[in-house]
């Protein structure tokens, strides 16, 4: 949060999930020493959204290289509500399961509120997204132990940047349950003074543009401009967007660009919702790939460690 006048210092998420995850070596071995296996997580993939492949597949091999297990089921675009339930309770009853992950989204002919009230379903303890109502209330508590990963991991990454954000003015674009309202919260926590925007929010520009600390929570590529944004503010993209028309990435990243370069290869590309022009402005930015996105994922391996840890606690028993 420096004043500055050159190119942002690049937040490397990715290098951060490195060191969570080696942080959780001696405690995933730890465990299996006691427990005689290993963390497991239980993971239901419901359609055929191919982003949620990718993701799911990411998470069991991130989670298999460090030794967890997985338990991946699998349900068609035209499964049933019921059925995705069963899975949870199955999940929910399973002794060597300790967490469980519902990918979203779920089929859209599940219902309109089918994601909610699975996560409603899944055992609190077991719930290593913090989607269920038991963990948002001890996040708003500021007692929570399994927090939204996305936020948690962010918050890691200000922390190993040395990042304080108390007394500061923290805004967050975006008020999603899984993104912008745990980040927040999160961020209220250490003491910043936070502001919610949303698409109601009027003025969006000049309340930003008065943050330390801003995070894109949109679902909208390079929609956060220069103009948004603090001389020396630390700017967290969190957008994952898809861009598949050459000329707008052209018109944004330049010709000669990377992101060019990478569409010309795989006919499309991922971008944040943070504008390339903002590295003239902020004082650290996170790049899309690899600032957020990974972060997220070794919060998920973290928080199923936690998880497979409490319950071992709780149990004083070796489950097999
Ligand atoms: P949602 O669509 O659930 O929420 C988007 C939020 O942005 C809403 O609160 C919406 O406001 C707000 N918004 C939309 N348009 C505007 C606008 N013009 N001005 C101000 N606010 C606006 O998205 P998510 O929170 O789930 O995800 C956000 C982004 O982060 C996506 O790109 C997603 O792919 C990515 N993501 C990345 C993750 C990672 O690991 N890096 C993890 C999770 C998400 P309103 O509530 O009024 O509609």
């Amino acid at each position: 949060m420096n004043e500055k006048n050159s190119t942002a210092e690049r937040l490397e998420g990715s290098l951060v999930a490195e060191n969570i995850r080696e942080a959780l070596r001696p405690r995933i071995d730890a465990f299996v020493t006691t427990a005689q296996r290993a963390p497991r997580l239980g993971l239901l993939l419901a359609g055929d959204d191919a982003g949620s492949e990718v993701y799911v597949r990411n998470k069991i091999l991130q989670s298999e290289k460090l030794g967890m297990e997985t338990d991946l089921r699998r349900l068609s675009a035209s499964a049933t509500f019921s059925e995705a339930m069963a899975v949870v309770q199955e999940f929910n009853a399973n002794l060597t399961v300790d967490g469980i992950l519902v990918q979203s989204p779920l089929p859209r002919s599940m219902g309109n509120d089918a994601e909610q009230r699975i996560f409603d379903a899944i055992d609190p303890k077991k719930d290593v997204d913090g989607f269920n109502p038991r963990n948002v209330g001890r996040l708003v508590q500021n007692r929570a132990t399994l927090v939204p990963c996305t936020p948690a991991g962010i918050v890691m990454l200000l922390d190993r940047q040395g990042v304080d954000v108390s007394g500061k003015h923290a805004v967050v674009i975006g008020r999603s349950d899984i993104v912008g309202k745990p980040m927040a919260m999160l961020l209220l926590h250490r003491h910043a003074t936070v502001t919610i925007c949303h698409s109601r929010t009027s003025n969006l520009k000049s309340i930003a543009a008065s943050a330390d600390l801003l995070v894109a929570a949109v679902g909208r590529p390079c929609f956060v401009t220069a103009e948004f944004v603090k001389n020396g503010a630390v700017v967290i993209d969190v957008g994952i967007n898809p861009m598949t028309v050459r000329e707008d990435i052209v018109e944004i990243f330049g010709e000669s660009s990377k992101k060019v370069q990478a569409f010309d290869r795989r006919g499309q590309v991922l971008v944040g919702d943070v504008h390339p022009g903002v590295n003239n402005v902020a004082g650290g930015l996170t790049p899309v790939p690899g600032g957020v996105g990974p972060l997220t994922i070794a919060m998920l391996l973290s928080n199923t460690v936690s998880a497979a840890e409490a319950r071992l606690r709780d149990s004083k028993l070796s489950v097999k």
